[in-house]
């Protein structure tokens, strides 16, 4: 069992990561001076269907619960949902010494951290991610929901009481969603460990035979480099922005695909690939981009862009991206493996790149 500390600047709280650590629920919430009125369990109704049973009797073991199941995917994410659960949560008669479980990936992670941080002005929530992409989004304090202009536009910075990572319920995530999730771990890679790159780059191969051992370890590394860079920068004035690597393509490829049909993992995978063809155009820097475009389709990630899209329609995407600052798109790019910058490029330039390397592509 791993066990990461993770500072937040407003709070601090532990990440224990490893197979059976769910087994550790009632400890956690002792070791953090909880003893709650009551719980609330917030799930989807894929994750209920596997684990419902257990999550309720270890709720059982701690206090009076009730359970809130969602549908599954994106579409939780609304108002209706989250105002759904304010009303079951106030007819449960939830008050201000009740603890949330978020049981789910980040879904679930993100909708029922904002319950808990508007809920009563706020009570104590816990992450209990079951896919391997939550081990991204578990870890930084952002929870929201989306509103219907644009994805996770209403949130607030909220930290979990504790993230409690079980390894085992990754047993029954499809590999399409693990893929996902293995896209973030390689980005945490390449912006800050070099060693952990080629780490990865030499044993992960193969998204089928991934041991219980090295999940443990591939979410802990990611986790540490997610938790250094969000303790730098918790609000997102600085290097947080290099966790951004390969986002800034990749959400408009979600956007422009329509939102579900590619997986966030995957979206993110084929940015990356562009940052890193852009970075050695940029930087002169040798990032063995074949040798990563080979890696990467051996793992099922695509490498390019659909072509019925054009590139215009890209840039104009990342225009409207979130991050975006006006006249100028911010890449992040990389100066070598583990280092990151922030480059600035004229929608211009950055047209003209992007059709180059999707040209290069089909060469
Ligand atoms: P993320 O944003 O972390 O990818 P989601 O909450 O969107 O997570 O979950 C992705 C999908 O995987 C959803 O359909 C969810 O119901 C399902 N899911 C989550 N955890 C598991 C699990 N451990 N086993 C099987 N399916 C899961
Ligand atoms: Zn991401």
């Amino acid at each position: 069992m791993k066990n990461i500390q993770v500072n937040a600047g407003s709070s601090s709280y532990p990440v224990l990561i490893g197979d059976g650590v769910f087994g550790k629920l009632q400890e956690v919430l002792e070791a953090s001076g909880m003893s709650p009125s009551k719980l609330l369990i917030v799930t989807d109704e894929n994750v209920n269907q596997f684990y419902g049973n257990q999550i309720e009797s270890a709720a059982g073991k701690i206090a009076g619960w009730c359970k809130y199941v969602t549908k599954s995917g994106e579409a939780a994410k609304s108002f209706e949902v989250f105002y759904d659960i304010q009303t079951f949560a106030l007819r449960e008669g939830l008050d201000r010494k009740s603890v949330v479980l978020a049981f789910g990936g980040g879904v679930i992670g993100d909708l029922a951290g904002f319950f808990a941080a508007t809920y009563m002005r706020g009570i104590p929530f816990v992450q209990i991610p079951t896919t391997l992409l939550a081990h991204d989004s578990a870890v930084g304090g952002k929870t929201g929901i989306n509103h219907p202009e644009g994805k996770n536009m209403i949130g607030a910075f909220y930290q979990p009481l504790a993230v409690i990572y079980d390894t085992a319920f990754l047993r029954t995530l499809p590999l399409d969603e693990l893929r996902s999730g293995l896209a973030e771990v390689i980005k945490h890679a390449f912006i800050k460990d070099k060693d952990m790159y080629e780490m990865l780059h030499s044993k992960v191969r193969d998204i089928q035979f991934l041991s219980q051992n090295l999940l443990v370890e591939l979410i802990s590394m990611g986790i540490s480099i997610k938790a250094s860079i969000v303790s730098e920068d918790e609000r997102e004035q600085g290097v947080r922005s290099y966790l951004n690597f390969g986002h800034t393509l990749g959400h408009a490829l979600e956007k422009l695909l329509g939102y579900g049909r590619i997986s966030h993992g995957d979206a993110v995978a084929a940015g990356m690939i562009f940052a890193l063809w852009l970075s050695e155009k940029t930087n002169h820097a040798d990032l063995k981009l074949q040798e990563n475009v080979s890696w990467f389709k051996e793992l099922g990630f695509p490498v390019s862009l659909p072509d019925d899209i054009s590139s215009e329609k890209f840039i104009s995407a990342m225009e409207k991206d979130k991050k975006a600052e006006s006249g100028v798109i911010y890449m992040i790019l990389l100066k070598e493996f583990g280092r990151a910058e922030k480059h600035a490029f004229s929608r211009q330039q950055l047209l003209e790149l992007l059709n180059e390397w999707r040209a290069e592509v089909h060469r």
